[in-house]
Order: structure tokens, then C-alpha cells, then sequence
């Protein structure tokens, strides 16, 4: 599933090579991909010219002129790709939107859950796709107190209380485990212990691999749909230091730590059960 790396690294391709660019027809092969009417989506965005992008943890949005946005959440499958108008269109297209450039930006999606999203500026708090989406795991804002405060009523896991969007957005199942190696931590601490020195390494943790992720356009798995929004695969899945690595000697020098799998809240976990020890007596994962 794509996470805060991989959405960014799609809005940066769109925001270099579709900015400026007018959407002249929209043409939706299924409807349900969108949330609201979609004979109002279609009419509001046909004929406007594309004036920015943004993003909030893994929901990103393309500014429209006449203070309109689309938004676009991918959830587990979906790709939002710029192709020719020649190009044969890939199976599970569900959206395509012909462009004054020659070219197509197309909506893929063969698991469904993803949605598409017409936005009024002034009222995205009333948006489906952006209720419930915390602050954005890499805003300057983000503070330790903050993540402690919103800890302090939780008494799960630390990983699955990083995976909760509305507490800190765009981290998910991957980059949760690289975090919590990183700092040290183990998956399963209760997140109204982890202590405010704790926090602050998790958000300089996050930034670090987040923006390391960023730089090598994300990560792509050998199951995963993820591809960049010119058709790419990312590169960071060469960077993972325990996530897909059960079985692997712990990558950090002097740790003779051998990378477990786990099962939290349904989801894998990857950790070391040395450097991230649970309880007192733990030591920084670096
Ligand atoms: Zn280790």
C-alpha cells in the first residue's frame, strides 16, 4: 500500500509535469471510484486548467482553477500514472482525463478501494477522503508533546498507534517498522509509555526515512502495485533494514540481533528483538 513516500513521490511527478495543463475531457469507466455525485465531478473538472498540488499524509489533491480540487486516496492498489494518448491503456482503468499537453493522466486501480474526489476550497473539512487525516508525519509543527498528548488516552502498541492517521499521517505498515528500528523501539510498547525523548526520536526518525524514501521515489515490493506517476518503480526497497527481513541478521553494527516476524493488530511486524528490546534496558537502534 502506498504510503507518505510513494504519494509524494506521485504528486511531485504530477505537479512537474501537469501543472499548467488544462483537463479537457474526464471520462469515468466506473462510478463508484467516486465519492459524491458523479455526474457533478465530471462537470466541475471538465474544461479547468490544473493550478497546483498538495497532500496531507496519503491523501494528495490537484489544485484546480475556480477553487476546485480533485483528491485522490490510493489505499491498496491504486496508481494515478501520466501516459500518451497513444499509449495503451493498462487493465482496471477507471478514470481518464484527456489533457491540453497530448497526454492522458489515467486512474488505475484492480482492488477498488481507492477513491477520487471533488473538493471545495474553504470546505475540505466536509471531504470523505481528508476526515479523520491527522497532521502530515513530515509538518514542521509536529512536536514530541503533541505525540505524547495524543498517546496518553492509548494504551496499544506504538506501531499500531503509529498506523492510526488520525494522530500522524502518512505512515504506514512498512515505514512504521523502519521507525521503530531505527529508534530502538519495540513494535508492542504501549504508546502512553513511550516517554517525550522517545517521541522526538521517533519524528527525527520519520523525517530522516521518510525523506531518505522520498529521494529514492519510494518503495516497491515484489507484491506491490506502487508505481510512480510517470511509471516507475521506486528505489528505497533497497534501503529496508527489517522490514521483509525475517530470518536476517539486525543491520546495526555490533548487534547480534536476528530480525523476527510478527503478527500485530493483523498486520506484519518486523523487528529486532535486541536492539528493541522490550521494557527498561534498551539501547538505540542506530
Ligand atoms: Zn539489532
Amino acid at each position: 500500500m502506498p504510503e507518505l513516500p510513494e504519494v509524494e513521490t506521485i504528486r511531485l511527478n504530477l505537479h512537474e509535469h501537469l501543472v499548467g495543463d488544462r483537463i479537457l475531457k474526464v471520462t469515468l469507466r466506473r462510478a463508484d471510484i467516486v465519492c459524491g455525485d458523479p455526474e457533478d465531478f465530471l462537470a466541475a473538472v471538465g474544461g479547468k486548467r490544473v493550478v497546483g498540488t498538495d497532500r496531507r499524509g496519503k491523501a494528495m489533491w490537484l489544485c484546480l482553477e475556480g477553487d476546485i480540487a480533485v483528491a485522490v486516496h490510493l489505499r491498496m492498489s491504486g496508481r494515478l500514472l501520466l501516459v500518451q494518448s497513444s499509449d495503451e491503456l493498462p487493465p482496471h482503468t477507471h478514470m481518464l482525463a484527456e489533457l491540453s499537453g497530448g497526454r492522458r493522466l489515467i486512474y488505475v486501480d484492480p482492488r477498488r478501494f481507492g477513491r477520487l474526489e471533488l473538493l471545495h476550497l474553504g470546505r475540505f473539512d466536509q471531504s470523505v477522503i481528508l476526515r479523520n487525516i491527522g497532521p502530515d508525519a513530515l509538518s514542521e509543527d509536529l512536536s514530541a508533546q503533541y505525540l505524547q498528548e495524543a498517546a496518553g488516552a492509548h494504551s496499544v502498541g506504538i506501531k499500531q498507534f503509529l498506523l492510526d492517521q488520525s494522530h500522524l499521517a502518512g505512515i504506514g505498515n512498512i515505514y512504521a517498522s523502519e521507525i521503530l528500528h531505527r529508534v530502538g523501539l519495540h513494535p508492542a510498547t504501549p504508546a502512553n509509555r513511550v516517554t517525550t525523548e522517545e517521541m522526538q526520536r521517533i519524528i527525527d526518525a520519520t523525517r530522516e526515512i521518510l525523506e531518505a524514501a522520498i529521494g529514492a521515489r519510494g518503495t516497491t515490493l515484489g507484491d506491490s502495485q506502487y508505481q510512480t506517476g510517470l511509471g516507475q518503480s521506486g528505489g528505497y526497497q533497497q534501503c529496508l533494514r527489517v522490514y521483509g527481513k525475517a530470518e536476517e541478521n539486525c543491520p546495526v553494527p555490533g548487534c547480534d540481533g536476528v530480525i523476527r516476524r510478527s503478527k500485530i493488530a493483523q498486520r506484519s511486524t518486523y523487528f529486532c528483538p535486541v536492539c528493541q528490546a522490550r521494557g527498561r534496558g534498551r539501547r538505540a537502534g542506530r
